[in-house]
């Protein structure tokens, strides 16, 4: 049988066998990609790999040899379309408004007077859900994290109900975890049993999400269906018959635009009302009796039967239970407690169905969903044929990631942004912002003296914590810009694009192809690219990607460079710097070798991922994010950089005696350098004031350079060796990032993984520094 990694772009398939085991089995069916689903093979990427797919009206990338595991036979006829023989229900389904409540005024069962609800906003990625809780939440919002990972999480009271908490949880395809994201969003639901479920559907996508609302209904768990981007479908010409689908789900069903802010009062009625009243969903039975002779559907109800006790007293909704039994999930399996012989029992009911059915367990499981919601849509949606921004979004394609045109249109953009951040708004911001903290400092230091302070305490608060934390702050607009150009990028879903079709070559290297985003902001500055590792879907990426950033030079090291190399090598100065760029990059990818066999052993997470239509992002989402990374920084700021500053300001102005020193050589920040200098002789560092320069850029790196100037006065630079100036470059590029960098490393992977980083790129930066200089040496250029 031809496998789908043969098929050629354009040609379009059916699935037939699903080979491979596991995870990323059962994440290809949760996907979609089930016995019998039509895929159109759109693309390959530039480089030959991964391909991207259009399946269930939407687009996903999958790698080559991943694709390798499915088997597909040619479409020959179009298979005969399911046809709408839903049953429909006797009963209205809950809500308000409606003849036959599902419970009569004052009969229903109300939670106790003055319960806070809770409530879990659940839906795909970029089916704008953070939109719709920015909707919701307006700026009563609390950032914080989940227990134990460092996934956002963001909660807040809906506008106008203040006896409500609404949380936003990360995206998830299905309740079978696949990232640790995933797994976050899905104990949420299980283990803080909220209230209701806000499921947010894309309905412009709607088979792919309606997959996620199938297992949200087994929670047994009052919940709204919020179908949202409906601006879109119906500018399209297509629609929802949003009556017929409330009744064949069993919930409400509230059409909205996110976007738009349309719907979403009505959405948080239902929400409230069905949280309030503990209406959980009608059915939860949506296995057709009669459906591929029934097997799946008698299947699931003699496990019912067989695990009820057993999931009442674990806790667990019994029809979620008994199909994550039936698909073999150990965690729940578990959970459970079964004895011997009801799993065997088990295992021959799941095996007589796997015989009847012909297919194997978690297929037809998934396959029984699917097979719902194509009744579901084709009885209840009208489809546009394409909509306009598929179309423009293919248009786009063709482009940024066409084979010939994605690199450089790639470096292009790159390019573009890096000077509009550090060449002309940022930097102008910076420039406006450092005046102004000039202005204050001189303002304060006039203020301090005319006021007759002491000498000490005016010392440390002009050229300690003005100085020091001002030089840090003065970077916030560069900071804020690139985020925004980058929250610009990742909105619009051209980063999906660029994991696309940077897939391959990090690949190499162990890294998947979303790592690449941490990476370039990496060149920018290292904390936001630390903090932007959050996105990536594996543990094992996240903390190698981390580790990895170090290595992209930080515009921060910049001054260092221009300063040395205008003073040394006027003529090749921007050779030099290429060259140490190149170099960090190279080292980069021989320290992701060396971490891929020693400290991450193992395949980097496969590459299943959707690639959404081009958006133009919501002003008010940018924002509000750039609105939280400015909070951030200033936190930072004025807490763990402040402390440094002081600190590094007492070291240098004292002496051993703890008294005030005029004389930077005598000050205990000289005394600490003397205490390496045997360790930086044999790499050309051993001069004290170097030394110096290098501890105070553990601050900032820009204040090597300020260091730099206050202790070599006059012509004393000339004293430095050129071998001595390549030596302070390539240690500069290389050794520990700056303090903020290191804060934020600890923040992700905590205390210890931090010191190592610290430790770590010391050494690489004294061994690199150390063959540098022998090389020096032996050409004679000592
Ligand atoms: P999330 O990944 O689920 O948090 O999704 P986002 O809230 O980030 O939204 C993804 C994209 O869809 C963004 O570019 C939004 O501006 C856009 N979007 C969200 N809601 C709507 C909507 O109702 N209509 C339209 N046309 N676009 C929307
Ligand atoms: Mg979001």
């Amino acid at each position: 049988m031809p496998l789908l990694k043969d098929v050629r772009p354009g040609e379009s398939v059916r699935v037939g066998k699903i080979n491979g085991t596991g995870a990323l089995r059962q994440h290809f069916l949760d996907m979609g990609i089930i016995p019998g689903t039509e895929i159109t093979v759109v693309q390959l990427a530039p480089m030959g790999d991964p391909m991207e797919l259009r399946l269930h009206g939407y687009e996903l990338t999958l790698r080559l040899a991943d694709a390798g595991e499915i088997d597909v036979t040619p479409v020959a006829e179009k298979k005969e379309p399911i046809h709408a023989k839903v049953k429909r229900r006797k009963t209205d389904h809950p809500g308000l408004g409606e003849g036959g409540k599902f419970h009569a005024k004052g009969d229903g069962d109300p939670l106790p007077e003055g319960t806070v609800m809770k409530f879990a906003l659940v839906g795909n990625q970029n089916s704008g859900k953070t939109t719709l809780f920015n909707r919701l939440t307006g700026s009563r919002q609390h950032v914080g994290n989940f227990p134990g990972v460092t996934v956002d999480r963001k909660d807040g009271a809906i506008k106008g109900h203040p006896d409500t908490i609404i949380t936003d949880l990360p995206g998830i395809y299905s309740m079978s975890p696949y990232s640790s994201e995933e797994i976050v969003s899905r104990s949420f639901v299980l283990d803080e049993k909220p209230h209701a479920i806000i499921n947010i559907v894309d309905s412009t996508n709607i088979e792919r999400n309606m997959y996620l609302t199938m297992q949200l209904l087994e929670m047994d768990i009052p919940m709204v269906v919020a179908l949202n981007m409906m601006d879109e479908l119906t500018a399209n010409g297509g629609g929802i018959d949003v009556n017929l689908m409330e009744q064949l789900l069993g919930v409400p069903v509230v059409p909205i635009s996110a976007a738009k802010n349309e719907g979403v009062s009505e959405l948080v009625a239902h929400a409230v009302h069905v949280a309030h009243y503990r209406e959980r969903p009608v059915e939860q039975d949506l296995c057709g009796k009669n459906e591929n002779g029934g097997a799946v559907h008698r299947c699931i109800h003699g496990i019912c039967h067989l695990i009820e006790d057993h999931a009442e007293k674990a806790g667990i909704p019994l029809r979620f239970a008994a199909s994550k039994v039936i698909e073999g999930d150990e965690l729940v399996i578990e959970a459970l407690g079964l004895d011997e012989n009801e799993r065997d029992a088990m295992e021959h009911i799941v095996l007589q169905m796997e015989k009847e059915r012909g297919l194997d367990r978690s297929a037809a499981i998934a396959d029984m969903r699917y097979r719902f919601i194509m009744e579901l849509c084709s009885a209840a949606v009208t489809k546009p044929t394409e909509s306009r921004e598929h179309i423009r979004s293919r248009r786009i394609d063709k482009l940024l990631t066409g084979k010939f045109t994605a690199i450089p249109m790639f470096i292009l953009i790159m390019g573009l942004i890096s000077w509009l951040t550090f060449g002309v708004i940022g930097a102008w911001l910076q420039d406006l912002l450092a005046s102004g903290i000039d202005w204050l400092t001189a303002l304060t230091d006039e203020a301090l003296t005319s006021a007759d302070v002491n000498d000490v305490l005016h010392g440390l608060i002009i050229d300690g914590i003005f100085t020091g934390v001002g030089s840090v702050l003065s970077f916030m607009p560069v900071i804020m810009t690139l985020f925004f150009f980058l929250s610009m990028l990742e909105d619009s879903g051209y980063i999906a694009r660029v994991a696309f079709f940077m897939d391959k070559l990090l690949r190499k290297i162990g890294l998947s192809g979303r790592s690449i985003v941490p990476m370039l902001i990496g060149f920018g500055c290292s904390v936001p690219a630390v903090m932007s590792t959050r996105t990536l879907s594996s543990e094992r990426d996240r903390r190698m990607t981390i580790l990895l950033t170090p290595f992209m030079s930080c515009t921060a090291k910049m001054p260092i460079y221009s300063f040395f190399v205008t003073a040394f090598f006027p003529d090749i100065g921007w050779l030099i710097i290429i060259g140490l760029y190149l170099l960090g990059i190279l080292l980069g990818i021989l320290a992701a070798v060396l971490y891929k066999g020693v400290l991450f052993k193992g395949e980097p997470v496969p590459f299943v991922m959707e690639l959404p239509n081009y958006r133009l992002p919501g002003a008010g989402n940018v924002a509000r994010l750039m609105w939280e990374k400015a909070k951030d920084f200033l936190q930072r700021a004025f807490s763990v950089i402040l402390i440094a500053t002081v600190v590094i300001w007492f070291l240098k102005n004292f002496d051993l005696h703890l008294t005030l020193t005029d004389d930077p050589e005598k000050s205990i920040l000289a005394v600490i350098a003397g205490f390496f200098a045997p360790v930086m002789q044999p790499i050309g560092l051993g001069d004290w004031r170097m030394l110096v320069s290098l501890i105070t850029g553990f601050m900032a790196k820009e204040s090597v350079v300020s260091s730099f100037e206050v202790l070599y006065p006059d012509n004393a630079l000339l004293a430095v060796s050129s071998l001595s100036a390549v030596c302070m470059l390539v240690f500069s590029l290389l050794y520990t990032p700056c303090v903020a960098a290191i804060a934020a490393i600890r923040r992700e992977l905590g205390l210890k993984w931090a010191a190592a980083v610290v430790l770590w790129q010391c050494a690489v930066a004294w061994l690199i520094t150390l063959l540098v200089h022998a090389i020096g040496m032996m050409i004679g250029a000592g």
